[in-house]
């Protein structure tokens, strides 16, 4: 076992009750590869914001377990390089039994998420308690995710750090149908607004309670033009728009996870290489400036959306 305080990371635990305050959130950027991460810390370091280096199961399984590790920890040491220590934590994204949290815990992870939304809601807050009572022992956050709001005190007493909740955001570039959606003037897709009542009834019965949003890229139009005008067939792609995102994380909102964005970012970058170069072979040529505009992208995102610039 490895415990994450040896890697250099923090929990989230003071981050949140900071954010909470302060109102703003932390981001919570989802990487598997090495640009990736490259990216982030770049953004971060640049803009002294604390940040989240989030890995979902799938992720963990293809970066490989073991390397992982010594990704995180290299972070920490980058970050230091580069000029400037932030808190780094390190989470998983969306985990669905007790011993894939328990194996993160003991391989370097700082805060877990435990999804027990496939089950039946007991049994959701029985894998729940499992899994604080484990995580807590090595001084390890973590998040609950909250399949119905009339269970919003049960969960909590479970001892979780924070909570994820549905206000209306969905995972993917593809949030609503086009029926779901309005039009503006330029043909763009609207999607309807984010449930703010909901999180007000959170703030009322659990105040200062440290709450997440999944699922909150926004799905810029002109990346998803990018892409489809370099080969790309992306259709009716819609996410949450960044005012209302501003406005979650100046609430009880402390943590918004954003992968999507990251991955458009990524993939226009790189189809409009191979478009404009089609003779290009060398990665670095692709995955370079996939990672510039990643980085670009994280910087907007911290210092326009989430508010966490100079929290570090
Ligand atoms: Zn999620």
């Amino acid at each position: 076992m490895i415990t994450y305080k040896e890697l250099g990371l923090v929990n989230s635990k003071n981050l949140f009750q900071k954010a909470v305050k302060g109102g703003y959130a932390i981001p919570a950027f989802n990487f598997n590869n090495l640009e990736q991460l490259q990216a982030i810390i770049g953004a971060c370091v640049e803009t002294k914001s604390p940040v989240i280096l989030q890995v979902s199961s799938g992720a963990r399984k293809y970066a490989n377990q073991t390397l992982l590790k010594h990704l995180a920890k290299g972070a920490v040491d980058y970050a230091k390089e580069l000029g400037y220590a932030i808190p780094i934590v390190l989470h998983l994204d969306h985990g669905d039994t007790f011993e894939l949290c328990q194996s993160c815990i003991e391989s370097g992870f700082s805060s877990v998420m435990i999804d027990g939304s496939h089950l039946p809601y007991d049994k959701n807050v029985e894998l729940t308690a499992k899994v604080v009572e484990y995580a807590h022992k090595y001084d390890v956050s973590v998040e609950g995710e909250l399949g119905v709001l009339a269970g919003i005190e049960d969960e909590v007493s479970t001892g979780v750090d924070s909570l994820a909740i549905s206000i209306g955001t969905s995972h993917g570039a593809n949030k609503f149908t086009p029926a779901q959606c309005t039009r503006n003037a330029e043909g763009i897709l609207v999607p309807p607004p984010l449930r703010f009542d909901i999180l007000e009834e959170c703030e009322k019965r659990i105040p200062g309670f440290p709450i997440v949003l999944h699922g909150a890229s926004s799905v810029p139009a002109e990346l998803v033009k990018i892409i489809n005008s370099n080969g790309g067939k992306l259709q009716d792609a819609v996410g949450i728009p960044e005012e209302q995102l501003r406005r979650a994380a100046a609430s009880a909102v402390c943590k918004v996870n954003i992968d999507s964005d990251g991955r458009l970012a990524m993939t226009a970058a790189i189809r409009k290489v191979f478009n404009d170069s089609p003779a290009e072979f060398d990665p670095r040529k692709y995955l370079g400036p996939a990672r510039d505009a990643l980085k670009v992208l994280y910087k907007h995102k911290i210092v326009s959306v989430l508010g966490s610039a100079d929290k570090a």
